[in-house]
């Protein structure tokens, strides 16, 4: 089997080993049930959860109490975003957000417009950012909640998460973030901020699937919200259902792993991020980068190579996995909706591709990388240049 590159770290990342690790028993040995309160293998697994729980809301400068686990961001947003909808539909009926969310934000508002609630979704600029005269100027007295995400899965744009929350708290309106990018990459430090809730998966971070967070601010006033799952009344009645013991304890590993390495991680993966932006845009010519040139989580990089088109470069690229647009929307050929966003024209939008960098790449993987990029944009434009010198003829 061919040796593979993998450069997809937006879609999805490998468990770190160390992770697994400290999983492993949680599925042979400590596989109880955390809510059997009548004996050991219940206790044990309790314990561990809660273990988990602290150390989660330590890195988020949290309360353990304010920490809800749930099946990856998917859900926390939709319990979020749903779930405030739903508790606070006497006092208002809108909700903001905006046009480049990822589509579980997208889709779950988009629900309950067909449920009567009103929803605006704010442009960006060129870069990918909220401006806040607009944000501001949205907001009416019908409106209950704003929703922004904290750093882009296509582009990793970086929004001004503070500035907003305090424009949202300011107006006496709940504010959430789907923070799935930036969590493990920003020091994210909620009891100085005013973000009432906060999703987040632990697949991105080097850890399990299957496992998310959602952080409910515990403050007065205190965030009330309908759960969107019913049953046993786990996470104190908020997300039924038996806990995913070893997803937890690998989330809380993973976590910490990441809070440990954050500097020099970040330090590594932008130096090898900046020198494939700066050698496409020395060998290649109409190479464009989308997105913020520096307020950017530091492993993302999407370019658009003019006159290629991705799907081809992604097949020529064979052994180097990356991908156009967002993973979870390529099963639709419209082109990403977070480049159209940024009014780019159709054909850079149709030649972006997005190279999602990882704690597991090499100095030797990057070099590799820039040298078949370049070599495979070269042949596929000479290509194409004779395709359109036949059709001339
Ligand atoms: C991956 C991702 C999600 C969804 O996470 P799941 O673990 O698949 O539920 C949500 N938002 C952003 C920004 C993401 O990158």
């Amino acid at each position: 089997m061919m040796k593979m590159i993998y450069m997809d770290n937006h879609a999805t990342t490998q468990i770190d080993p160390r992770v697994l690790e400290v999983m492993l028993p949680y599925f042979t040995e400590h596989y109880g049930n955390p809510a059997s309160r009548q004996h050991r293998f219940g206790w044990v697994a309790e314990e561990a959860v809660e273990a988990a729980r602290n150390k989660i809301a330590k890195f988020l400068n949290a309360e353990p109490n304010e920490i809800i686990f749930t099946s990856g961001a998917t859900e926390s947003n939709n319990l979020a975003i749903k779930g405030i909808a739903e508790a606070y539909a006497y006092k208002g009926r809108h909700i903001i957000t905006v046009a480049t969310e990822h589509k579980s934000v997208l889709d779950s508002c988009d629900h309950l417009s067909k449920a009567g609630f009103k929803i605006s979704y704010l442009p960006v600029d060129q870069y990918g950012l909220v401006d806040l005269n607009i944000l501001e100027r949205e907001i009416n007295s019908d409106t209950i909640l704003i929703s922004v995400m904290y750093a882009n899965n296509e582009i990793g744009t970086i929004q001004n998460i503070n500035e907003i929350a305090k424009i949202s708290t300011e107006r006496n309106i709940i504010f959430h973030t789907d923070a799935t990018q930036a969590v493990g990459k920003l020091k994210i430090d909620l009891k100085n901020s005013q973000i009432d809730l906060l999703s987040f998966s632990g697949h991105k971070i080097y850890g399990p699937k299957g496992i998310g967070v959602l952080y409910i601010k515990n403050k007065s006033p205190k965030v009330k919200l309908i759960p969107q799952m019913d049953g046993g009344g786990h996470e104190r009645g908020l997300r039924s259902g038996t806990l995913n013991v070893p997803a937890i304890v690998g989330l809380a590993k993973a976590l910490e792993l990441c809070d440990q390495f954050m500097d020099e991680e970040n330090k590594r993966l932008s130096e090898f991020r900046n020198k494939m932006q700066t050698e496409f845009l020395a060998n290649l010519e109409n190479v464009f980068l989308n997105g913020h040139p520096s307020q950017r989580i530091p492993n993302n990089l999407n370019i658009s190579f003019l006159h290629v088109e991705d799907t081809a470069l992604i097949m020529a690229l064979k052994d180097i996995a990356v991908s156009s647009g967002s993973a979870c929307s390529t099963a639709n050929a419209q082109g990403s909706h977070v480049l159209k966003a940024l009014r780019l024209s159709d054909s850079r939008i149709h030649s972006a591709i997005r190279f999602g960098l990882g704690r597991f790449n090499t100095a030797e993987e990057v070099d590799y990388v820039i040298d078949k990029v370049i070599v495979e944009v070269k042949k596929l434009r000479k290509l194409s240049f004779f395709k359109n010198k036949k059709v001339e003829l």
